[in-house]
């Protein structure tokens, strides 16, 4: 069977997912395999210590108790015969720019895909509510770059993180990785029983003016391409740290 996975971190619920899978469903077959719940910010993590369950709450659409990349095992390796020719991840509710990104389950799906040997796109929105012009435009986006991708194909281990502005669109570019700045992240407090408790999370305090960013690209209205590479060796560091001593022995 042929047929493109879908999957997400705000799980199997979200409107944005449910727009992604409707889109590319017009282009090829699609399988969704999303978390149960809103996974958002588990990064690439693996369940290996408990079993996973999918339930196929419709015809192939299943729910399971895992992360994002759990569900793109799933997807390949288990609950449906054959392979994707494509995995699609998203439509996630907010960016995911410059550091965002290997906190993000959205963007880890699409590189568990890219591990794996298959074309992936992670598709976010910058939004804090899934307005239905916003989820329209990039359902657009989504359409006309699932159809490019299946024609053209991605250079191997290579996969596209693509973010979506808000409002009306300008255009699309190709970026590289930005620098976003968070605030003061730690929040303090004391529960009801007196124990103390802490929050992380300081809100988005703004991101470095580096042209040709994604987080230059999104804020002037333009749809951000970024290709993204699995592996995460810098060979200019290596030839850099290359007269390090490195003489260590046990002895
Ligand atoms: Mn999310």
């Amino acid at each position: 069977m042929s047929f493109v996975l879908a999957t997400n971190d705000d799980g199997i619920h979200s409107p944005g997912l449910a727009a992604l899978a409707e889109t590319v469903s017009e282009v090829e077959p699609v399988v969704v395999v999303a978390p149960d719940r809103n996974r958002s910010a588990i990064g690439h993590a693996l369940t290996l210590d408990s079993p996973l369950r999918a339930e196929e709450i419709r015809s192939g659409v299943f729910a399971v108790d895992g992360t994002p990349t759990d569900c793109v095992n799933l997807g390949v390796h288990g609950l449906v015969g054959g392979t994707p020719k494509l995995v699609v991840s998203g439509i996630n509710l907010g960016a995911n720019l410059g550091d965002d990104i290997t906190y993000s389950g959205t963007v880890c799906a699409a590189m568990e895909a890219a591990l794996m040997g298959f074309p992936a796109i992670a598709f976010s929105l910058d939004a804090r509510e899934f307005a239905t012009d916003d989820l329209t435009r990039a359902a657009e986006v989504v359409d006309y770059l699932v159809r490019y991708v299946l024609a053209a194909g991605l250079p191997p281990g290579i996969f596209l993180n693509v973010n979506v502005p808000s409002g009306a669109i300008t255009g699309i570019r190709l970026t590289r990785q930005g620098k976003r700045h968070y605030g003061e992240g730690l929040v303090h407090k004391t529960d009801p029983r007196g124990r103390s408790y802490y929050w992380i999370g300081g809100g988005l305090a703004g991101f470095e003016d580096i042209p040709g960013s994604d987080c230059n690209a999104v804020a002037a209205g333009l749809v951000s391409i970024t290709p993204l590479r699995t592996g995460l060796t810098s060979e200019a560091a290596l030839e850099q740290l290359a007269d390090w001593d490195l003489s260590f022995s046990m002895d």
